[in-house]
């Protein structure tokens, strides 16, 4: 019997843009064990692609675009709607590569900012089994619904979530243009994705997603690899790290953060942009800025540094960096909203605090006394679950398709 085979598809190249991308990845390494995989992704023109010579036996594709629809102009939110919805070249694009590989199955990672969701239309019409591992519920219901009109006034989860569906931002939708546009393309997706196999990568986004009318088929939530750096030092320096983007992460807590403790410094990952919003606040000498760093770097300042932000502004399906600081004995803070705020609040209830706030003074100071921490993040990081270990149930329900 022949090799089956697997196409994995997802927005970006995860050496520009990781993130989800970065963990598709990590899985197309794990399907590439029992199956003939392709790597599907989008690039940027001006990058160049060192993705081909990490893993011999992954084969991969990218697409070059122009431009991604979320860097349209405010204004052109129609056409950027649309074009999350419907595209055609990168569509003629996926056709092609699906009748040259001719795969048994199509994993679907994060699309909706390159490749168009009409892409889940084409694997039916061409009677290819999807599994679509929806890393940000945003691509499915808009974003727009959360968080502004959910009173994130308690750390239970599970309540929070329940909320959902009596959203009143769903009525005042109705009423004004955008909101119907919204609606609209709601509908619209609730077809493009039928029957396609729908994975949640945490219990509450598989709550906004439920309450919203989309069937979910399984939540599994992403694995983290273990930690395998050789740390220059196991001293720690007293510093909250923020790696991520500007938009949406919460920099402006972090700093806040800063400010309210003297011992603490912020140290920074990421655009240059991030630094240009600290020194706003921050005087320089109590900032550390790196750049953009690839990930094994990225484990290393997570060696150096007490805490890690992830106390970001929106409802953060999953984040990877809680997993990965943890893992590497960096102390996460984080809001009830992050998916995985569970975790932290095994390692310390104080470590999940009220959305848009952060620890009161006396909270912080204990916590940067507390020698013990660190060790016990690193403790609980030791029972995450790797992406191999993930990936098996992955591959139960490739069996089934
Ligand atoms: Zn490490």
């Amino acid at each position: 019997m022949s090799q089956r085979k697997i196409a994995v598809l997802t927005d970006l190249d995860p050496s520009s843009s990781p993130g989800a991308n970065l963990v598709a990845l990590e899985y197309a390494k794990c399907a590439a064990k029992e199956f003939r995989v392709e790597f599907w992704s989008g690039r940027n023109k001006i990058s160049n692609s060192p993705l081909r010579t990490q893993d011999a036996k992954l084969g991969f594709e990218t697409y070059n675009y122009g431009r991604r629809f979320h860097a349209f102009p405010k204004k052109s939110l129609k056409k950027k709607t649309l074009r999350e919805i419907f595209s055609l070249l990168p569509l003629l694009w996926i056709v092609h590569k699906t009748l040259v590989f001719r795969p048994n199955i199509v994993w679907v990672h994060q699309i909706g900012n390159v490749f168009p969701l009409s892409a889940l239309l084409i694997f039916r019409i061409l009677k290819i089994p999807a599994v679509f591992t929806v890393h940000d519920f945003g691509i499915l219901v808009p974003r727009k619904l959360y968080p502004e009109d959910l009173s994130v006034d308690n750390d239970d989860l599970m309540s929070l979530a329940y909320s959902l569906p009596v959203s009143k931002e769903m009525l005042i939708l109705r009423q004004n243009t955008l909101g119907r546009l919204y609606l609209i393309r709601l509908c619209i997706i609730r077809i493009l994705v039928k029957s396609t196999i729908i994975v949640s990568i945490s219990e509450m986004q598989k709550r906004i997603l439920e309450a919203n009318n989309f069937l979910v088929t399984e939540t599994i939530e992403n694995g983290v690899n273990p930690c395998g750096c050789k740390p220059d030092s196991t001293s720690r320096l007293q510093a909250i790290l923020f790696a991520g983007r500007l938009n949406g992460k919460g920099l402006n807590h972090a700093i806040e953060l800063v400010e309210k403790n003297k011992e603490l410094m912020l140290h920074l990952a990421g655009n240059h942009e991030l630094l240009t919003v600290a020194l706003e606040k921050l005087p320089k000498e109590r900032v550390f800025y790196y750049g953009m760093v690839p990930q094994s770097e990225l484990f290393k300042l997570l060696h150096k540094v007490t805490f890690t932000s992830v106390m970001s502004d929106c409802f953060d399906v999953y984040p990877s960096l809680l997993l990965e600081s943890m893992v590497h004995g960096s102390v996460p803070i984080c809001y009830p909203t992050v998916g995985n705020a569970a975790l932290a609040k095994g390692v310390h209830d104080s470590l999940v605090v009220e959305f848009g706030t952060t620890p009161d003074s006396s909270t912080l100071s204990k916590l940067i006394e507390d020698s013990k921490l660190s060790k016990r993040a690193i403790d609980f990081g030791k029972k995450l679950k790797s992406f191999e270990e993930v990936y098996a149930k992955y591959s139960n329900l490739f069996d089934g398709v």
